[in-house]
């Protein structure tokens, strides 16, 4: 098999499949579009920042194999339109990556919830995840094949590793995943989450110590979630999280569906304390 766009990958693991990302323009979404088309996938970038998603798409070789649909996750009718834009310039979509996603305001405090702070993170975190499966289903399910994948979070499986409201969005991921595992099985549809661990991006440093320089930030970031500490030094990088994705977008996990797959090092099934 030859490499597509530059990779010395020897074997392509979505060799002439077609893959919608949401957030696609950055963050763990951008490593991801990157390592579909580094695998063969011809890839749409759906995410609300135009310029950075149409730079993105051009870097990968522009319009052929490529394209990037301006999409809000929480407006359906946008969800709608760019699956409906894949499949008209790809003749079909085998994949879609639920990937967009905020954390919100860091309000630890419940007496002091600020409710417009929630329903953003609740439209963006899950109701873009239903939008997303909702119009996949709708191209998958003739087709009779699939492989619908969002991003969770270590915030899907226990409290306090973020927001009330991210953490109730990301646990509710997983019981959508579950659930629509369990309606889409017959149709040879397989419906799996990925929950990474904190990953340095536009996402999480925001909200952290900021060091002067690139590494210093890295350092910091490590020492705020416990990196060091916790997982002895093991940065997680978004290419981590996307050969996960890529995993379960591939032929090879035909048979893996309804799982919270994590990309943690450990951190929510060990009792790191008692080492
Ligand atoms: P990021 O902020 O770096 O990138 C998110 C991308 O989503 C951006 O391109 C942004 O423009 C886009 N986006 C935001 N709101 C959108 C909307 N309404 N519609 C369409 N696109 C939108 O974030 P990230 O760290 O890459 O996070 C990606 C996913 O991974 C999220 O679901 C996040 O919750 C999850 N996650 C991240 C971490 C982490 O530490 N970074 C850890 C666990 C889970």
């Amino acid at each position: 098999m030859s490499a597509a766009a530059g990779s010395s990958s020897t074997v392509l693991r979505l060799e002439s499949k077609v893959a919608l990302v949401t957030g696609g323009a950055a963050g763990i979404g951008e490593a991801i579009v990157r390592l579909f088309r580094e695998h063969g996938a011809k890839v749409c970038i759906a995410d609300i920042q135009d310029e950075a998603g149409q730079k993105l798409r051009d870097s990968l070789g522009g319009n052929q194999d490529v394209l990037f649909v301006h999409c809000d996750v929480m407006v359906e009718e946008d969800v709608s339109r760019a699956v409906d834009a894949t499949a008209e310039k790809f003749g079909t979509l085998d994949i879609i990556v639920n990937n967009a996603g905020i954390t919100g305001e860091k309000i630890t405090d419940i007496r002091n919830i600020d409710f417009t702070e929630v329903r953003k993170v609740i439209g963006i975190n899950l109701l873009g995840v239903f939008h997303g499966m909702k119009h996949a289903a709708r191209v998958m399910i003739p087709n009779k094949k699939g492989s619908i994948i969002s991003l969770a979070s270590v915030a899907s499986v226990i409290g306090g590793a973020g927001p009330h409201a991210y953490t109730a969005s990301k646990h509710a991921v997983v019981g959508l995943t579950k659930s629509v595992a369990g309606e889409l099985g017959k149709h040879g549809i397989r419906v799996n989450c990925v929950s990474p661990y904190a990953v340095p991006t536009g996402l999480s440093m925001p909200h952290l110590p900021q060091g002067e320089r690139k590494d210093d930030a890295l350092k910091d970031f490590l020492a705020f979630v416990g990196g060091e500490a916790n997982l002895k030094g093991v940065d997680l990088l978004p290419k981590d999280v996307a050969l996960a994705v890529l995993y379960l977008a591939s032929d090879e996990a035909r048979y893996i569906s309804a799982l919270n797959l994590m990309v943690d090092g450990g951190f929510t099934s060990v009792n790191l304390s008692l080492r």
